[in-house]
């Protein structure tokens, strides 16, 4: 299912950078791909994108979602050496950014590239360069311009409050696996608008009229907080959690029973595990320890509706992140099943 139009739009969507709070450039991809696909769309004034698509009953209206927006990083201070202090942009997982490659934009005028590295970064200089935390008070950005104070930093135009874009290193490989940062969420925008693709090409129309949105700032806890208040069920499409007891593999869709919010709407989630179990799709049930959605945003915006979660599992979240592409696929036939049964 619409394989080859993933593996196409996949390192147009993930090597465009987008951390919470900057969005503009992604949206011009997405809405590319919108508009190429044939639909129109609208532009809430938090940069949400809303693509409306008719059902066959367009007395109900549902919705689904995937967030747009990623983790990052951003100037707090710059150091007397021409170093940058950072701060976080969502929650990137600190360790995992020592040595990383990423680029920082000025606010008006330019680009530059760097390296994240540790306060101490050299084995042999630094006696604590092995136990150095490796936190956001711990990490600097090493720029690659030839900066000896914090004077030829500003004269690049570099300031406090610009952002830093961390390298999401975005790779496919021939077994099919995916390897990038921010497969949370960028796989699921990828497979909405593959989805979008199928309905489109196959002249389906969904059981009920459906909203689209792509979403910003869910990583900063408020994305999907503009819902649409007529919208009477909100299936978000968000990473599947991977690891220590859980269920969720990098191959199957996740179907989330109960994250830190508490439990999703019961009758929605029994729903998707039926139509999964019906359609024998590679699927799991779990409750993600560690994890608020977009459907938690909807509730407490006071959205009155019914909400649940699914999403392909992806392993090291917020770290180097893997999944494969058998759990986008699954997630979208789910999706899929979801808005035509
Ligand atoms: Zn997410």
């Amino acid at each position: 299912m619409q394989e080859e139009f993933l593996k196409k739009i996949i390192p147009n969507i993930f090597l465009t950078d987008s951390p919470s709070g900057f969005d503009y450039k992604v949206n011009d991809v997405i809405i590319n791909i919108l508009t190429e696909l044939g639909y129109t769309y609208k532009l809430l004034n938090k940069n949400t994108i809303l693509v409306k698509v008719e059902g066959i009953d367009n007395s109900k209206i549902v919705a689904t979602s995937a967030h747009v927006d990623t983790l990052g990083l951003m100037v707090r201070s710059i150091n007397n050496d021409g170093t940058l202090n950072v701060t976080n942009v969502g929650g990137p997982l600190a360790p995992t950014l020592d040595g990383e490659y990423c680029k920082i934009e000025t606010r008006f005028d330019g680009n530059y590239t760097g390296t994240i590295l540790s306060k101490s970064p050299s084995i042999h200089v630094f006696e604590d360069s092995k136990t150095m935390p490796r936190d956001f008070e711990h990490l600097l950005v090493r720029i690659d311009e030839e900066v000896k104070s914090k004077e030829d930093v500003l004269k690049l135009g570099i300031n406090n409050g610009d952002y830093i874009f961390i390298d999401p290193k975005t790779v496919i490989t021939n077994s099919g696996f995916l390897k990038s940062r921010f497969i949370d969420d960028k796989a699921s925008v990828c497979l909405l608008l593959a989805l979008l693709k199928e309905i489109k090409e196959r002249n389906i129309k969904p059981k009920y009229m459906t909203y689209f949105y792509f979403v910003h700032q869910e990583e900063v806890g408020h994305g999907a907080s503009a819902l649409a208040k007529e919208i009477s069920e909100f299936v978000t499409c968000d990473m599947g959690c991977v690891g220590k007891d859980l269920a969720g593999n990098e191959y199957a869709v996740s179907i989330a029973a109960k994250d830190s919010g508490g439990p999703y709407s019961y009758e929605l989630t029994t729903k998707l595990i039926k139509l999964a179990k019906e359609n024998n799709l590679n699927y799991v049930v779990d409750i993600f320890p560690f994890y608020g959605s977009d459907v938690g945003a909807a509730w407490r915006a006071g959205v009155d509706c019914k909400g649940a979660l699914i999403g392909p599992g992806v392993a090291a979240s917020h770290g180097m992140e893997r999944t494969h592409l058998k759990a986008i696929i699954e997630t979208m036939k789910l999706m899929y099943l979801y808005l035509t049964k």
